[in-house]
């Protein structure tokens, strides 16, 4: 297929790049470099099958060819205020990507009869009372909170792909993906496993915020890419919750990466998650996924968190 993929640079973007090539597909990059960067794709610079448009996906797109798949992941996706590129720094950006982001994609699968994947995420469960989260449940989400440029645009464009697939019968899917890791992220983007490895290689204490109960499900980038790769080709059109099942709280995680690191600054609780609004409970359901795909992950936290660092390593130039 020649497949259109928005976010292109950034670090699930560019992990697509290199497996939709790797399997023989054609890829047309799409990225303005928001949060991502060109480094990501240097490698594919002189790939016969990539080519890349630099582009606001807010704005209508430029003319790109007969595409057979559109695939959306153009969006600040860091929860960090403190960050300039986090999403609270970024509301009106990252509620465009996801509203008319999503509709120049969907109208561009129309013309052309192209299949839809969009790069919906967990956080449209908000601060879940159900655990663990399975696609029917509908979220806690504050529609005026913290969070919510970035729940709120993800929410509206699922409503958006599946007004398209219902009206025009548009061949859509939606991911919901959970907490991803993996080489490439941004080293300083204030997620938590950049911060924590950034804070371990450099034999700091690893700043828990809030009594570090909270919990997440981290899913290895190469699981999450297969997970996506087998949705795009699949017949369904009801939302698939992709992430690994194996929940861990905060506090547990940051002594898994000491541990791995061998980092003996230990630990320090900072007030809260400076944020507010934070997930207390995060695990996805993923027999949907199982089901529909067969696909679960197959990296644990220890292998994935091996691969990971030597990146981290070399971008702190350590
Ligand atoms: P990222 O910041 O590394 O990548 C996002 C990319 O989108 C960047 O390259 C950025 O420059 C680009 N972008 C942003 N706004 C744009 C615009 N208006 N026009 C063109 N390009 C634009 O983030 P990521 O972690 O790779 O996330 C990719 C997608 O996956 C996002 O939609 C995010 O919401 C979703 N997601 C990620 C995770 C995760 O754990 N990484 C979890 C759930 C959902
Ligand atoms: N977190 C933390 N220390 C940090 C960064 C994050 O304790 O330095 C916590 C944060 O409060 C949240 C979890 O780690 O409970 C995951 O945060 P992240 O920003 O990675 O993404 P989220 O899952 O909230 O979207």
């Amino acid at each position: 297929m020649r497949i259109l993929l928005t976010g292109a640079a950034g670090f699930l973007g560019s992990h697509l790049c290199d497996r939709l090539l790797a399997d023989d597909h054609e890829v047309v990059g799409l990225d303005n470099f928001l949060t991502g960067s060109p480094e990501n794709l240097s490698h594919l610079d002189s790939h016969p099958g990539f080519t890349f448009i630099r582009h606001d996906v807010t704005t209508p797109f430029p003319t790109t060819g007969k595409v057979e798949a559109v695939l959306h992941f153009a969006s600040p996706a860091s929860p960090s205020k403190n960050h300039p590129l986090g999403y609270p720094n970024l509301p009106i950006e990252t509620l465009m990507a996801g509203a008319h982001g999503t509709h120049h994609c969907l109208e561009l699968c129309q013309q052309q009869g192209a299949r839809f994947l969009m790069a919906s995420t967990s956080e449209v469960y908000g601060d879940p009372d159900v655990h663990p989260q399975e696609e029917t449940y509908w979220g806690r989400v504050n529609p005026v909170g913290p969070r919510s440029m970035y729940d709120e645009a993800k929410r509206f464009a699922e409503a958006m792909t599946m007004a398209y697939h219902q009206k025009h019968g548009v061949d859509t899917h939606i991911a919901r993906i959970f907490n991803t890791y993996g080489p490439r992220m941004q080293v300083d983007d204030g997620r938590v496993v950049p911060n924590f490895l950034s804070q371990a290689l450099r034999n700091a204490a690893l700043t828990v915020y809030g009594n570090g109960a909270q919990t997440r499900s981290f899913c290895y980038v190469d699981d999450l890419i297969d997970g996506l790769v087998r949705l795009l080709m699949a017949d369904s059109h009801e939302p698939v919750n992709i992430g690994s099942p194996n929940e861990i709280t905060i506090r547990e995680f940051a002594e898994l990466v000491n541990q791995l690191t061998g980092n003996q600054a230990g630990i320090v609780s900072m007030p809260d998650d400076q944020l507010g609004d934070d997930p207390q409970r995060r695990r996805p359901d993923i027999r949907r996924a199982r089901r529909l795909l067969g696909w679960e992950p197959q990296i644990s936290l220890e292998d994935g968190l091996a691969r990971t660092i030597p990146y981290f390593r070399g971008k702190l130039g350590l």
